[in-house]
């Protein structure tokens, strides 16, 4: 064995079938037909008198045991998914606030502030004087004051919040009350009210899931800028994306998850140790790759290459290439224990809240993060030496990509056209039709759809109708897997006009060739950047968020955390394009509610379409509306 060509990861999918080995792909097959009750959201387990189960057709039970009809149990089901979603996030976020806060009282044994200048401006936004404190001591009050987002008693809103959304919206989420206090107390009202016998009011639950779900986007305020201060904030850089990463000579190490917090650590000690593996026999010495979000976080900082997005994660094992998967938190498939048995592989897991059974357990604390880093790596070059060269092999496939697209490093590029007012040429752009709009991807693949598919083909037809792409999480490794976050795929796909501005801006960086058409802005919890972006122009503007044209797509949503930044993205104003129908089918009530009523509440609502190209319409339809609304002139042909 050794390479295979195939863009699908077939050759991979076929050899796992050969060796009796199951994948996400095979586990799915095997459930089919899923659960319709589930999928409709019309099944309830929340007391033991159950599981109930609403008959959708009108035949059956109208009502669970307790009274509970299909609108309480659609919405309380669709609100704890938020719930979910908004803890994941947000405890990232806290874990991270909890480490600056070492760092600040100068206990911290592993980590560092490697952005200053960051952190002195986060502390201007929040209001905190910087007169006469050393950089420790702003960390710390910085900490100490991100903290307090998560245990507030005092009834104003979170400080991530109202210091990162417009004027205009904070009125409005707070006159709808759902502008936060406290993030972890938004997700213990939503257990405590859709706990039996409490709230059975659908819209009344909803309402609680908007204010959850800002308390997200609150945990990734907090995540995504803190993890700035510790580890840099991301500038353009040149990696590549794709299975093809993974090196035959290399001890190949993977990275998972999505916390920053230990990757980082272990990219910092592979230096020390590529001596150590290149006398066990590796001659290409240590190679880290890049998984999900914390894939995104290593790649955006320090160009690590990324393997895969969620849905292939087990195919880097597969490759038998793989000498060690590092997961910390998220999006990591129990299965993959599994897997790596049947090979050389080793399974790290890292985190208190994250075991999986069968895995080598090193678990990350400050005091240890480097010494465990080490034994990590150490046990990988171990793992190399028993390698099967038979059961190896790796597709050729990777792209070439450009990512680090902060909202600093953006703005930046452009204060080189105009150093005064760096948003300027981007509105001009906007305004006078170049670019038409933005979509910003984001979010999750889904076994349900082939992979990676709706992204790409969503993302062609809006490129050529030369709208800006901006994306994160596991759709920006859909784009990157795929060749088109490089400066060919402007040259191959932009419109004329698209292409044009960024062929300008490709010089402005210094670049002989076109920015690419697809900005990665990070993980999924860098959501907030693009947030930033869509914020400054709209204060530049002095419009709100939902007057932009600016439209939010996640193609193959999946996880809770995806249903979270969806319901803020839509409370935030934007209007959210989803691949799948959510679990809400069962409720015509609630459905309605979040594709219609929603937008006459807070601007955002959700259009949900699975065809690509249709999706690709109607988002296109939004973005000219906005236009229309905003006044002014598309100087462009209809729809392409
Ligand atoms: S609990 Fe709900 S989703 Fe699960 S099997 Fe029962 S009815 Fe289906
Ligand atoms: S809360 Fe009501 S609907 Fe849900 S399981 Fe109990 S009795 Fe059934």
């Amino acid at each position: 064995m050794g390479n295979c060509h195939n863009l699908s990861n077939q050759c991979l999918i076929n050899k796992a079938e050969d060796e009796n080995i199951d994948l996400v792909w095979h586990r799915y097959e095997k459930m089919l037909p899923l659960c319709g009750f589930g999928e409709k959201g019309i099944c309830c387990r929340i007391c033991m008198k159950g599981p109930c189960r609403i008959d959708p057709f009108g035949n059956g039970p109208q009502e669970g045991i307790c009274g509970a009809n299909a609108d309480t149990i659609v919405a309380r089901n669709l609100v704890r998914m938020i719930a979910a979603g908004t803890a994941a996030h947000s405890s990232h976020g806290k874990e991270i606030a909890k480490t600056l806060m070492q760092v600040g009282k100068k206990t911290s044994k592993s980590y560092a502030i490697k952005d200053s200048e960051k952190l002195r401006a986060i502390a201007k936004k929040m209001n905190i004087s910087i007169e006469g404190k050393d950089i420790y001591q702003i960390a710390e009050q910085v900490a100490y004051e991100s903290l307090k987002d998560y245990s507030r008693i005092e009834e104003e809103p979170c400080t991530w919040l109202s210091n990162s959304i417009t004027p205009p919206r904070l009125e409005k989420l707070e006159g709808l009350g759902v502008a936060l206090n406290n993030i972890e107390s938004s997700v213990a009202d939503i257990m405590s009210r859709t706990h039996l016998g409490t709230d059975a009011d659908p819209i009344n639950l909803l309402l609680a899931g908007m204010r959850c779900a800002i308390g997200d986007y609150t945990g990734m305020q907090i995540s995504t800028n803190l993890s700035d201060v510790l580890f840099g904030t991301p500038e353009p850089v040149i990696s590549e994306a794709n299975l093809g990463v993974i090196k035959k000579d290399a001890v190949n190490i993977a990275v998972h998850g999505h916390n920053p917090l230990l990757s980082e650590i272990i990219v910092d000690v592979v230096d020390e140790m590529q001596q150590e593996a290149r006398a066990a026999g590796a001659t290409a010495g240590i190679n880290i790759v890049g998984v999900c979000c914390t894939g995104n976080e290593v790649l955006l900082r320090r160009g690590i290459p990324m393997a895969s997005n969620y849905l292939s994660q087990e195919l880097t094992i597969l490759t038998g290439a793989l000498e060690a998967m590092v997961v910390d938190v998220q999006c990591i498939m129990p299965s993959l224990a599994k897997i790596a048995s049947c090979y050389h592989t080793k399974l790290f897991t890292t985190m208190p809240e994250a075991k999986i059974p069968g895995a080598d357990h090193f678990e990350l604390h400050d005091e240890n993060a480097v010494e465990n880093a080490r034994k990590i790596v150490k046990q990988s070059i171990e793992a190399y030496k028993r390698r099967d060269p038979n059961k190896i092999l790796i597709p050729e496939e990777k792209s070439q990509i450009i990512a680090g697209f902060s909202t600093e490093s953006i703005t930046n590029l452009l204060s080189k056209i105009d150093s005064e007012k760096p948003l300027r040429p981007l509105i001009d752009n906007i305004v006078n039709g170049n670019i038409r709009g933005v979509v910003l991807f984001a979010g999750c693949n889904n076994v349900k759809i082939t992979q990676d598919y709706n992204f790409v083909h969503m993302a062609k037809k809006l490129l050529e109708n030369n709208i800006l792409i901006l994306a994160t999480g596991c759709g920006a490794g859909a784009f990157a897997k795929n060749s088109l976050m490089n400066s060919e795929a402007t040259n191959k796909y932009a419109g004329e006009s698209l292409k044009a501005v960024l062929t300008m801006l490709g010089k402005e960086a210094g670049l002989d060739a076109p920015l690419p058409p697809i900005f990665h802005m990070g993980s999924c919890v860098d959501n907030s950047r693009a947030v930033d972006l869509a914020v400054n122009l709209a204060n530049e503007l002095n419009i709100d968020l939902y007057q932009l044209p600016v439209v939010a797509s996640a193609p193959e949503v999946m996880s809770e955390k995806a249903i979270a930044i969806g319901t803020w993205a839509a409370g935030l104003g934007m209007p959210v394009h989803i691949g799948l129908m959510p679990p809400v089918g069962g409720s015509p009530l609630v459905a309605e509610v979040l594709t219609s009523g929603l937008k006459d509440i807070v601007d955002g609502y959700f259009i949900v379409e699975k065809d690509p190209l249709e999706a690709a319409s109607k988002i296109i339809h939004v973005i000219e509306e906005k236009r229309a609304a905003l006044n002014v002139t598309s100087t462009l042909e209809e729809e392409k």
